[in-house]
This record gives C-alpha cells, structure tokens and sequence, in this order.
C-alpha cells in the first residue's frame, strides 16, 4: 500500500462512525442509527424542536421517526435546490418541504418512477461532475439502465454502514469474510463490501468463481468463517459440497444471503450443513446496496432506518398501507447526496414492521421478506435477469411468429427453457430462426456458459391454438418448488 493510499485509508476510517461500537457487537447497527440521531440532535435546532425535548437521553421509536422526517424535509428542500428532477415535479406538485410534518404527509408527495430515473439520470444529480467520486450503473427491473452518482461521502457513508451491519451480524477483526458474487455483472457489490471490511479493519477475501471446489479451497486457505453472497449460489456451493466436506467442521459463524430471495427450505438446509445462522439481506442498487439485514429471529430484515425511510403503499392507490399488510416499498434516501432519491418506487412486494424485535432491538423498523415484483421480471442460472421485453424484441420481431410463452423448469440444477411459438408459415425456418436470436441473448449466453441452463429448446403451436394471455403471463416460471427439493 502506498503511503497516500495509507493516508487515505487512515482519514477515512476517522469519518466512519462504526469504528466506534465494539466488534462483534449484537446492536452494532442500532447503535450506529442512534448515534447519528445524537450527532443531528447536537447540531440541529429544528430536529430539538421537533422532537420536543432539551435532552435526547434515551432514544425511542417516536424519536427515530422524528429525526427521518426532519432529514426527508432536509432532503426535500436539498434536492429541489440541486436537482432538475426535483424542482420541477415538486413545484408542479404545489409541495413544499414544510407540508411534511406527519408520517401521513408523506403521501403528498408524488412518487418517483424508475423509468425517469432510467431516461433522464442526469436531471437527478445533485452535485458537480469533480464532487462525483463513483457512477453506478444498473440494469433495472424491465432492463432499463439507470445511473447513480455518488460523492465520496456517499461512498463512505455506504461503507460505515456495511460495517455497522457486519459487526450486528458478529463479524471482529479476528474473522474472515468470503464474499461470494459469481456472475454478478453491472456494478459489484462485492467490492464495496470489500471496501467496508478493509476500512474497518475485517478481513475479506473476494471468490467469483463459479467452481464449487475453488470456493472451498478458498475457505481454507482464508480460514474463512463468514460467506455473504447470492443466495442460490450460496445455496449450490452448500448442496453440491455437503457430501465431499465436513463443512459444520469450518467454524462458520454466519452466513448472509443476498440480493434473491432466501426460502425456508433453503435457509434450513444451511443451517444443518454448515451449523450456523443463515441471515437475508436486501438493497437496492439505486439506494447504495445496503438498505437492510435479518437479525437471528428470522422475523423481517432491519432497516438502517437513518439514512432511509421506507414506505409500504398501495401500488394501486398510492396511499399508505398497515404495518403486516403487503404492499410496494417505496424507499428514501436520507442521506445521499450525488443523486439522492425521494419515494422511489421499488415495485418489490413486502411489508414493514414495527419494533421492539425479539433481538432487542427497539429502535429500528423491519421489513418482511420481500414476496415478490410486481413486474414479470424472473432470473435464470446464477441471477441473469430475465423478462418478457428481453425476448419480445428478439423474437417478436421474425416474420412468423405471433406470439410466445417461455416456461422455466429446473432439472439437476440446471434451468430448462421451453419457449412455445405461436405461428404461421414455415415452422422449420421459423424455428431456426428464434433458436439463432436466442444464442444472441447474452443473459443466455452467459447461464450457458456456466452450465447452469439447457440450451434453449422451441416447440411450435400452430396460429389460434392457444389462448391469449396478458404479458404478465408471458413467462411461467414452473420453479416454485425448486428449493423445496431435497438432493
Ligand atoms: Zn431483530
């Protein structure tokens, strides 16, 4: 390490709050939430104002729910200076920041849609091109590419609380991350996990690899006793390793499944194989990843409820819904400050939940396991997303084909493609043809390449023979029971 990349690295960590909690603390995020309400309370006179007390002393719900409304009528009043977005929506909306003094008067603010994100990304950024210290891009729900710029401070501020939440979730200076993203393309969250674990101290080791073995190999060579990584992946390594290791015998303290969706069934067969807590994790890439992490009573994953305020609406009507209701989250960034967004509309579906938690916990809301999306979006192989637009516009377009329906089935952990075409002319040279655009599809391509799909296969109806469904419908996904299968 150069001497500056040592500077760097020392005035960073003074910047990070979580450097302060004790490893391996169970309360390391609460903590950290609650000393970032302390530090506003010092400074801000409206935030003493409007939690109505001289003194903090010991911080309760109503508190923390104080403290995001004052930092959502901060952000509000930031972004409609800085952001072209934000000016414009909010003035037309007739809102001003000072409207928003009740949890209920959140709803008169208009929501943000990832499709204007998507288009116009550039009329989002908060600040000048020299402040923007890195630019994330992703591939959203229907495949749009959105961008986000984050300054330094968003950076570290992400990185801190990483390191807050590793520290909930029991990780000390002795332990060693295996940070475990095959195939993880657009940005990888792996490196800023690796950041915050550097920055505070941890030790990490990052393994793309796809070979279940070298993963292994890696654990021991590390003496790793942490993994955070896909959940399905995590899954695989924990199936197709169980028989060939002792893997109770690696001293596994913890291991996070993230960014899909963890079933019971999985989680169970983790923790019987490798004899520890198997924790779920969700983010979004538009918030800065780490939104949020399960404690060890499996009930709903805990917000970092400082630097976001989550809703949970009606995605019909707009309006609030129940804490234990399903609903869309709609998430806030409180503290970002490249392109910080407002009532971003998430269209995953969930619920949120109230403290106290089981672990003790009793400042930090949660959110329950996230059920699902409400677009038709589905993932093959190791997390290639894949969704109707995706092959409307390579299929739709040949002359002959009328329209189609994809069926996914799971074979010996391999994902089957069935893509039925509805037709009309020459079934063979139609069916060449859409088997040639297919091996153009680079999410395909790419699942292929790891084994992890059959190659894609095509069966012809002939036209009117089947019944029209909507687009919703355009890709029936016959894996609900994958993980409930046992090997
Ligand atoms: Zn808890």
């Amino acid at each position: 390490m150069s001497i500056l990349q040592r500077v760097k690295l020392t005035l960073a960590r003074r910047k990070l709050s979580s450097q302060k909690i004790a490893s391996g603390s169970g309360d390391a995020l609460e903590v950290w939430a609650e000393n970032k309400i302390r530090t506003e309370f010092k400074r801000s006179p409206e935030l003493r104002e409007s939690i109505g007390r001289k003194r903090l002393g010991t911080i309760s719900r109503s508190d923390m729910r104080e403290f995001q409304l004052h930092r959502f009528r901060q952000q509000m009043k930031y972004v409609m200076e800085n952001s072209y977005y934000y000016k414009k929506k909010f003035e037309a909306a007739g809102i001003r920041p000072e409207d928003i003094q009740t949890w209920d008067d959140l709803q008169k603010v208009p929501l943000t849609e990832p499709a204007d994100l998507a288009a116009e990304p550039m009329t989002f950024i908060c600040v000048s091109q020299s402040k923007v210290m890195r630019i994330f891009s992703t591939s959203g729900t229907t495949g749009m590419r959105k961008r986000l710029s984050y300054t330094q401070d968003d950076v570290l501020n992400i990185i801190d609380s990483i390191s807050a939440a590793l520290k909930t979730v029991g990780l000390t200076e002795k332990d060693t991350l295996q940070i475990m993203f095959p195939a993880v393309a657009a940005w990888d969250p792996g490196l800023m996990l690796d950041g915050a674990c550097k920055v505070a101290g941890m030790r990490s080791v990052i393994s793309s690899t796809a070979d279940v073995d070298e993963q292994i190999q890696t654990m021991k060579a590390h003496e790793t006793n942490m993994m955070i990584g896909l959940t399905s992946f995590l899954y695989r390594v924990t199936i197709l390793a169980k028989d060939r290791y002792d893997l109770s015998s690696f001293g596994m303290k913890a291991i996070i499944c993230s960014a899909e969706p963890l079933s019971e069934a999985m989680r169970q067969e983790m923790i019987s194989s490798w004899g520890c807590p198997v924790l779920a994790q969700y983010g979004m890439t538009e918030m800065g990843l780490a939104t949020s992490i399960e404690c060890d009573q499996y009930d709903g994953l805990h917000l970092n409820d400082a630097d976001f305020l989550v809703e949970c609406i009606d995605p019909e009507t707009e309006e609030h819904v129940p804490d234990g209701q399903p609903g869309e989250l709609v998430f806030t960034s409180l503290s970002m400050k490249g392109s910080p967004l407002l009532r971003y509309r998430s269209y995953d579906l969930s619920f949120t939940m109230e403290p106290p938690c089981g672990c003790g916990f009793k400042t930090l809301g949660k959110i329950g396991k996230v059920q699902g999306r409400l677009d038709a979006q589905t993932k093959i192989g190791y997390g290639q997303k894949i969704y109707p637009l995706l092959f409307d516009e390579a299929i739709l377009p040949i002359s002959g084909v009328i329209s189609y329906t994809l069926q996914l089935n799971r074979e010996d952990f391999r994902d089957r493609l069935l893509f039925i075409i509805e037709y009309e002319g020459d079934p063979e040279s139609i069916k060449t043809e859409v088997l040639d655009v297919l091996n153009d599809i680079n999410e395909l391509q790419e699942a292929l390449k790891n084994d992890l799909i059959f190659p894609p296969e095509v069966e012809l109806v002939p036209n009117g023979s089947v019944e029209f469904s909507p687009k919703s419908k355009t890709i029936v996904d016959n894996r609900e029971n994958y993980d409930e299968v046992r090997v």
